[in-house]
C-alpha cells in the first residue's frame, strides 16, 4: 500500500497571506472566546464556526491553518473548519478535487448566503446543489460548494443517504466504490473515508469494513 506524503498535497491554489493577515482576524474582537475554538462543547463550536464565517481572513486561515495540520492529527476550528472538515478536505485533495476558496467565500457573501441556504434545504446532495449554481451563473464544483456548505455552518455530507445503514452501504458499494477504493490504496483509513463521506463516524466505518471485505471476497 502507499503511503502518500500528504504534505506535498497541500494546495497551492492561492497566494500566501500578506504577513499581517492576523490583524484583520475576526476573533481577535474582545467579545469573541478564544477557548470556542478548542472546545467540544458544541455550542462553543457553533459560536466558534459563526466566528469564522464573519472573518474577512478566513481563506487566509484556513491555507494557513491547514499548514500546520500533521497527518492525521489536527484539532481546533480554523478558517471556518473544524478537524474533520479539514480531514475530508484533504482526502478532497488526495482525488484531484480542490476547492476554489474565494468563489467559496463569494457563495456565503450576504448576495448568494441566502440562495446557499435555501439550496440546502432543498437539494439532498453536493451534486444538487452545485447544478443549481451552475444555472445561476456561477461556476463552481461539488468541493467548493463543499466549503462554502461547512463555512455557513452546514454539513454538506458527499453522500445523499437516508441516514440507515443499508443506503449508506449501497453507495459506497456502488457509485462511490471507485473513489473509496482509490483512497483506501493511497493509505486513507476508514475514519477519514467516513469524514470524507461525510457520515457518522461510526456507521461509515462498518459500512465501508462491510462493504470492502465483500469486495475483497468477490475479486
Ligand atoms: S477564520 Fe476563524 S479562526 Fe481564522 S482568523 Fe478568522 S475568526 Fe479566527
Amino acid at each position: 500500500m502507499t503511503i502518500l506524503n500528504v504534505e506535498s498535497r497541500r494546495p497551492t491554489t492561492i497566494a500566501a497571506p500578506p504577513p499581517d493577515w492576523k490583524v484583520r482576524a475576526f476573533c481577535r474582537r474582545k467579545d469573541v472566546d478564544a477557548e470556542d475554538f478548542f472546545t467540544t462543547s458544541q455550542a462553543g463550536q457553533k459560536r466558534a464556526h459563526a466566528a469564522c464565517a464573519q472573518c474577512p481572513v478566513i481563506t487566509e486561515c484556513l491555507q494557513v491553518t491547514r499548514s500546520h495540520d500533521e497527518g492525521v492529527y489536527r484539532w481546533g476550528i480554523g478558517g471556518g473548519l473544524d478537524a474533520l472538515q479539514r480531514r475530508a478536505l484533504e482526502l478532497e485533495e488526495w482525488l484531484g478535487c480542490r476547492p476554489n476558496l474565494e468563489m467559496a467565500r463569494l457563495l456565503i457573501s450576504p448576495r448568494w448566503s441566502g440562495r446557499l441556504s435555501r439550496l440546502r434545504s432543498s437539494c439532498r446532495s453536493l451534486e444538487g446543489m452545485t447544478r443549481a449554481l451552475r444555472r445561476d451563473g456561477l461556476m463552481v464544483d461539488e468541493v467548493t460548494v463543499r466549503v462554502a456548505v461547512w463555512w455557513s455552518g452546514g454539513d454538506a455530507p458527499r453522500v445523499a443517504w437516508r441516514g440507515d445503514t443499508r443506503s449508506l452501504r449501497a453507495l459506497v458499494g456502488g457509485e462511490f466504490l471507485e473513489p473509496i477504493l482509490r483512497l483506501r490504496s493511497m493509505g486513507a483509513r476508514y475514519a477519514d473515508i467516513a469524514a470524507w463521506l461525510g457520515v457518522p463516524r461510526e456507521t461509515g466505518v462498518r459500512a465501508l469494513k462491510d462493504t470492502l471485505a465483500g469486495v475483497e471476497e468477490a475479486s
